[in-house]
């Protein structure tokens, strides 16, 4: 069963500019896809369309059933409880703790205390950080702060996960890490992960489906792909 399908999606910006032409893919629940390509081939602006930050111009977005385009404003929280969203900058609030963190994402919906703090310490759990929980941001390395990020992106059980330059601010050790932890929740969990990046190395050894942009276009979409020299 097919999570995500778009149909003839373009994106033209304000100023004129087209960052997607005529996109049309679909990905099953459960998959894992890379989305690779190079500065300005238009993955940031497919990522934003899929959490409806950015509207299409064209054509059709479906997630998880809902019709992303045409959703009014103010059902746009329906389609933001399916998924979770990770940043290449983390975007950790500094003067909570680890623990306070992720639950802040729970208390937004207004989860239980018992129930928050359950799922935010399997969250935890699951991206190796449970020994951290009262640490402040400023006291973990990059790859841990990612790893807080996803487990807050994680805790209220989206079906899927974006993720948009997740190691971009990382160092190999600390990326291998992040992806680890991806890996695993993507098992794990079953949810359907999309990841933006630029990283070679990553998507080479992964081994994930990979679909290419290359300046708006879908250039290539492969079962097991590699980082091609042509989507440089
Ligand atoms: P990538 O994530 O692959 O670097 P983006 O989706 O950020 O690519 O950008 C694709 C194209 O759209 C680029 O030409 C970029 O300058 C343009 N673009 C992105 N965001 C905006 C915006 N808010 N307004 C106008 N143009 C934009």
């Amino acid at each position: 069963m097919d999570l995500i399908n778009l149909k003839n999606v373009e994106k033209k910006y304000k100023n004129g500019v087209t960052a997607i032409y005529d996109l049309n893919i679909s990905l099953k629940k459960g998959s894992f896809t890379f989305v690779i390509g190079g500065s300005g081939s238009g993955k940031s602006t497919l990522i934003k369309m899929l959490y409806r930050e950015e509207k299409p111009t064209k054509g059709q977005i479906i997630v998880g059933g809902l019709n992303v385009a045409k959703l009014r404003n103010k059902k746009v929280y329906k389609l933001r409880r399916k998924l979770g969203i990770v940043f290449q900058d983390y975007r950790l609030l500094p003067k909570l703790t680890v623990y306070e963190n992720v639950a802040f994402a729970m208390e937004v919906i207004g989860a239980d205390k018992d129930t928050t703090r359950q799922k935010v310490l399997k969250a935890l759990e699951e991206v190796g950080l449970k020994n951290k929980v009262h640490n402040y941001p400023d006291q973990l390395s990059g790859g841990e702060q990612q790893r807080v990020a996803i487990a807050r992106a994680i805790v209220n059980d989206p079906k899927l996960l974006l993720c948009d330059e997740p190691t971009g601010n990382l160092d190999p050790d600390m990326s291998m890490e992040v992806m680890k932890v991806l890996e695993d929740i993507n098992k794990a969990r079953g949810t359907t992960i999309i990841m933006a990046t630029h990283d070679k190395d990553i998507v080479n050894k992964m081994k994930k489906q990979v679909l290419s942009l290359k300046e708006g276009r879908l250039v290539n979409f492969s079962k097991k792909g590699t980082y091609r020299n042509e989507s440089n």
